[in-house]
């Protein structure tokens, strides 16, 4: 049998046209491993006339490496009679370059079953290889920054599905992150925070827009954390409507800002709230007595002649008494009063909901314990002390808090001009 023949009685069903239209390369070899059949796409790869294919093997095209390990596949066809399925990188030299193939080979039979040859087809996935070598290169890119970064960063869709969780929550939510993806909230996590995070996913499935949640949550040891979470929509065709959530624990920041927060109102000298919040809290209490007829009186405590008290025992003797004036301030206050340091040595209480006799009773309480303080320290004997205090209350006619604030003062001048150790009221 000529190789004209072989070829065409192999394929003797098919028309060459079919075969030469398809953009894979498709051929056949005897059990010599030389070509009995290529279609068009193998003889415009090997820039060869099929007169010049037929009846010659892979050396003939590929270099010695690759025409080795192909033969390795096709006798492994042929001898075991199997179909084998690979991917083959050839180095073409008719091209330069090196291109990726899927390849299928299977035994092609005689009449009485023997194997007589193979037939392969070889489809080119090169740019298929590279675009899934890009995708592969950034989903690894993702997964180490979202793995990294510090936030909880899930996706979850409309039945509360967890579509994705990066290691961050994985920890969390004390498992592996493979083991939560496709499970419910519901099905991680305790029902009660499951619900918690639920509200604010609802508010993103029912606006369809980005909302930022600060949210804090109560550990069973007595910590307090504090997250911001900003919430996106992630809609994808044919998909369940999605969110992807990032939370960042901002508990550092937040206890921070508290800190500074106490700081810009402290005095800390005697750690009592300064003049700043004491007339933040004092304008609000006006507005709240005004609007609701209640009551509300303020004193203000001038300690009488502390002058000599730091010339006699040193400025530093002084801070001492200051601060011992402040601790014996502090026993007379109700949790809704408050006392600030407003001066040098001058204080005063904001009494809410007091009138002005329950405020004159608590003044005169206040003078008397003061000068009944005997303060010991770091110098030789006690030092006594007295105060004045000017108390004032609230009128229907005062036009804001400052008003009444100042008839307090002018009540203080008033007591250190009569005596001193001295409560009066205006
Ligand atoms: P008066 O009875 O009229 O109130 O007399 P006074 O001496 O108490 O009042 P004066 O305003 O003349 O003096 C207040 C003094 O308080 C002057 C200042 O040096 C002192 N002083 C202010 N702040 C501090 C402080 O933080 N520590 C100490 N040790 N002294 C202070
Ligand atoms: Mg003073
Ligand atoms: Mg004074």
């Amino acid at each position: 049998m000529n190789k004209e023949n072989n070829t065409i009685s192999t394929f003797d069903n098919i028309k060459n046209e079919v075969l030469d239209s398809i953009d894979s390369f498709i051929y056949a070899k005897d059990l010599s491993g030389k070509y009995t059949y290529a279609n068009q796409a193998l003889l415009d790869l090997f820039e060869k006339k099929l007169a010049d294919v037929i009846g010659f093997d892979d050396s003939h095209f590929y270099d010695l490496v690759i025409s080795k390990q192909l033969k390795i596949n096709d006798d492994l066809v042929m001898n075991k009679a199997i179909r084998v399925e690979s991917e083959e990188k050839n180095f073409i030299k008719a091209k330069n370059e090196t291109r990726i193939y899927k390849v299928v080979k299977k035994p092609l039979y005689r009449s009485d079953g023997s194997v007589d040859g193979m037939s392969g087809i070889s489809t080119d996935i090169t740019v298929e290889k590279k675009l899934q070598e890009q995708v592969s290169n950034q989903s690894y890119l993702l997964d180490t920054m979202l793995n990294n970064i510090d936030a909880h960063i899930y996706v979850k869709d409309c039945e509360r599905t967890f579509l994705y969780v990066n290691s961050r929550v994985a920890e969390l939510f004390g498992d592996k992150a493979e083991n939560i993806m496709g499970k419910k909230d519901t099905e991680i996590l305790p029902k009660e925070i499951a619900e918690h995070f639920y509200q604010s996913d609802k508010q993103v499935f029912e606006t369809n827009k980005k909302q930022v949640i600060e949210e804090t949550t109560h550990h069973e040891d007595g910590d307090t954390f504090h997250y911001i979470s900003t919430k996106i929509p992630f809609n994808q065709p044919d998909r369940l409507p999605a969110l992807i959530g990032f939370s960042s624990d901002v508990t550092e920041l937040y206890k921070l800002k508290e800190e500074f927060k106490k700081l810009a109102n402290t005095d800390p000298l005697t750690n009592l709230y300064n003049r700043r919040y004491l007339t933040e809290q004092a304008e609000q209490e006006y507005h709240r007595a005004k609007r609701y007829s209640l009551s509300l009186t303020v004193m203000t405590i001038d300690i009488d002649h502390f002058k000599s008290i730091n010339d006699k025992f040193g400025h530093p003797a002084g801070d001492q008494v200051l601060i011992a004036v402040a601790q014996q301030l502090k026993t007379n206050l109700r949790k809704i009063d408050i006392l600030a340091r407003i001066g040098g040595e001058e204080f005063s209480i904001l009494l809410p909901e007091t009138s002005a006799a329950a405020g004159m009773k608590l003044a005169e309480r206040i003078r008397t314990e003061q000068s009944n303080l005997k303060i010991v320290g770091d110098w030789p004997g006690e030092i006594k002390l007295s105060v004045s205090i000017g108390v004032s209350s609230f009128l229907s006619d005062d036009e804001s808090f400052d008003t009444m604030f100042s008839r307090a003062d002018k009540a203080l001048y008033q007591a250190k001009n009569y005596s001193r150790n001295k409560v009066m009221y205006l």
